[in-house]
């Protein structure tokens, strides 16, 4: 039987009963369950703003956007990201015009803080934190250097629905997080994610440009008394990003399971990490004591990474690279190595499967692959 990394599972009635309401009522669209998943984010989180939009690639751009326009930032200003992300990071700093900067990781395959500090210039105008696999790595030291640089704090938290970040949900501390609610990530929908400025008028403007600029959500203007429901302006040339009530639907179910599942999935990660541990060559990517991660990805190192991966395939297995140093991606145009641990680990890691119908039957049978491969290989 085929193990695949990730399977998203859904609780098919209650989804089901969430998304009739919508269809009974006919409204699929912004508002009604957009407006309750945020209010149960929030509730969830203690975070003081959230706002659902329909990805976190979205979010991300969004809010580069509204922190260059807030804060006169010029374009080609620099912003210091992580390699060992999904292309969505680097991406949204592009189409936000301004410039990544690629900066080296330790060894929780975050940002390193010390080369941060050696890599601020007079143009450095933000950081985007990836939490990488739900770990918060060195955030805290991020949180000071931006504080004491005047920096702004992204955190790309694609991979962090519900890590537990010094006794509270992650999120604090920064300015704006960003969440994703992907079909693989850990609070699945099809595609949805939510953005949490940590300003309030942040919020407002994220609101307002997420749906084309216009000051008034539909839902608000059709539920308004008066003859004027229908008027509106528009104040900016913003995007078609928010979020929809199908996939709020999805995402109302998913966070009544969130605790649950992301414990389920550390229980797997334990088992793992007491099996896998004492393996030489093998290495346990570690995970930061700061942090209760919500355990996106369960990462291990070895040499011979290529040959382990094709000796697992051939048993069925199919584990993930989670990520290839971005830096060798040809459309960010860097041609030297400026990251060689990114690089390094790029070469070395394999997500093991992770998911929420793994049996305990099937991660003996990962294990001994793994043994067999690690004898045989190395
Ligand atoms: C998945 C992911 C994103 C993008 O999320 P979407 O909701 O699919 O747009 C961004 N950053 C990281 C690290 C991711 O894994």
């Amino acid at each position: 039987m085929k193990i695949q990394i990730f399977k998203p599972k859904y609780r098919i009635n209650e989804c089901l009963e969430e998304i009739k309401e919508c269809l009974e009522m006919g409204w699929t669209g912004m508002g009604f369950k957009t407006e309750q998943i945020e209010e149960k984010w929030k509730e969830y989180t203690k975070l003081p703003n959230a706002h659902f939009l329909s990805s976190a690639t979205a979010g991300l751009h969004l809010s580069l956007e509204i922190l260059k326009n807030e804060f006169n930032w010029s374009e080609g200003d620099e912003v210091i990201t992580t390699p060992l992300t999904f292309v969505s990071t680097g991406h949204s700093i592009i189409h936000a015009k301004l410039k990544p900067k690629f900066i080296d990781i330790d060894e929780y395959l975050c940002l390193d803080p010390n080369l941060i500090c050696e890599n601020i210039s007079s143009k450095t105008r933000a950081i985007i934190f990836v939490g990488l696999g739900g770990n918060v790595g060195q955030l805290s030291k991020v949180i000071e250097i931006c504080k004491e640089n005047n920096l702004k704090l992204i955190l790309d938290a694609a991979h962090m629905a519900g890590t537990k970040y010094l006794n509270n949900h992650v999120g604090r501390g920064v300015d704006v997080s960003i969440f994703s609610f992907q079909a693989v990530k850990n609070l699945p929908t099809a595609d949805s994610g939510m953005i949490c400025f940590n300003d309030e008028k942040l919020d407002k403007k994220a609101r307002k440009l997420s749906w084309l600029g216009i000051s008034k959500d539909t839902f608000s203007r059709s539920t308004n008394e008066g003859n004027y429901k229908w008027k509106y302006d528009v104040e900016e040339i913003g995007y078609k990003y928010h979020g929809n009530s199908i996939m709020a639907s999805l995402a109302l179910v998913g966070l009544k399971y969130l605790e649950h599942d992301n414990e389920f999935r550390r229980k797997i990660c334990k088992l793992y990490e007491d099996k896998l541990k004492r393996i030489s060559n093998i290495k346990i990517v570690p995970t930061s004591s700061d942090c209760i991660s919500s355990r996106h990805l369960f990462q291990i190192r070895v040499p011979e990474r290529d040959k382990f991966l094709a000796h697992l395939q051939s048993q069925d297995i199919y584990p993930g690279v989670h990520y290839i140093d971005n830096t060798e991606y040809g459309v960010y145009g860097i041609s030297d190595q400026i990251c060689p641990k990114a690089r390094q680990a790029s070469n070395e890691i394999i997500s093991l499967p992770l998911h929420l119908e793994l049996t305990e039957k099937e991660i003996e049978r990962i294990v001994d692959c793994i043994k067999k491969a690690a004898g045989d290989i190395l």
